[in-house]
């Protein structure tokens, strides 16, 4: 059994301006201590997967149209709020984008990290305080700042913070949403090293979320592309990076510079992530795709494998 099952999964907010396709039918597999990168433009539907996942889309707007979220066996989206509160931040906790909103900016640090460990373990402040203090330390950052506010702590060691909040309760499963994107690159490598150090220390299964196909290079054993909140195609790490398929994923590559090619310039993918209150119909990537066929206008791919665990939602392909 994976430890994370998610299957035929769709969301949707209905807004003023029409109803947002958000997601649009995702199916992934996570095993335990397995790291997967969810790689996609802003939009494709990556943030509202990890927060389905942490029962936390907001009804209304959001609505979760169908599909199963199955966790060690268990559908979370089944579950009640108090089943839900007592598996978030406990075995499943998320590392957000950008630390100066995810912290309180009135409250201690030590204390922030403490609250969790408090809620989830049972036991008193102090106990929780003390292991707090561990925590800190384990995320590079001295003890006795526990006492200091996030407004006196730089953007790497606020983000270190958020990283030690995520792992008080040694989650089984860690959703990272973009966490080094509001820092300055030189703290970005730090960060995503102490993540990836971590995770391999408690050995926790990771979703890595994030626009840059170096992070999940580093960092990751699979990988899921998105696009318009579908998953166009999907395999281990070596799959994707040296036999890329989708045209949407050849184009990513296409638009990232490398040390060892002299290009002139980069190519860009043509055109912008389309709407989504009105998504293409066929294959969503169309109006964008190079290798655009006349039947890629109405019919929608499905999913092939076209090696063991390597899918591609492509015509081409079927
Ligand atoms: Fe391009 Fe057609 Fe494949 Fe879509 S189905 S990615 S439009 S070739």
């Amino acid at each position: 059994m994976s430890l994370l099952e998610i299957k035929g999964l769709r969301i949707q907010y209905v807004t003023d301006d029409g109803i947002v396709k958000a997601v649009n039918g995702i199916d992934l597999t996570l095993d335990a201590g397995e790291t997967l990168g969810l790689v996609g433009e802003t939009g494709a539907g990556k943030t509202t997967t990890a927060l389905s996942i942490l029962g936390m889309i907001q009804c209304p707007p959001g609505e979760i149209v169908e599909g199963e979220i199955l966790f060690e066996g268990q559908d979370l989206l089944k579950m009640s709020k108090k089943e839900l509160r007592k598996i978030r931040g406990r075995k499943i906790s998320m590392i957000f984008q950008d630390p100066m909103t995810a912290l309180n900016p009135l409250e201690r640090v030590g204390d922030q990290i403490a609250e969790g460990i408090k809620e989830h373990r049972k036991c008193t402040l102090r106990e929780a305080h003390i292991e707090a203090l561990k925590i800190l330390e384990m995320v590079g950052i001295p003890a006795e700042r526990a006492s200091d506010y996030p407004h006196q702590f730089s953007g790497g060691m606020k983000q270190r913070v958020v990283i030690a909040i995520a792992l008080a309760c040694n989650p089984i499963l860690l959703l990272a949403d973009e966490p080094t994107t509001a820092l300055d690159v030189t703290i970005q490598a730090q960060v995503l090293e102490l993540i990836s150090d971590l995770q391999a220390k408690l050995k926790t299964a990771m979703i890595l979320i994030t626009h840059d196909l170096g992070v999940v290079s580093d960092t990751c054993d699979k990988v899921a592309i998105m696009y318009a909140g579908q998953i166009v195609e999907t395999g281990i790490w070596k799959d994707i990076y040296l036999n890329p398929c989708h045209p949407y994923t050849i184009g990513l590559f296409g638009s990232i510079p490398t040390l060892d090619k002299d290009v002139e310039r980069l190519t860009p993918i043509e055109g912008l992530m389309p709407d989504p209150t009105n998504l293409p119909t066929g294959c969503p990537f169309h109006p964008r795709c190079p290798k655009c066929m006349e039947q890629c206008k109405s019919v929608e791919p499905k999913s092939t494998e076209i090696s063991e665990g390597h899918f591609v939602k492509c015509l081409l392909f079927e």
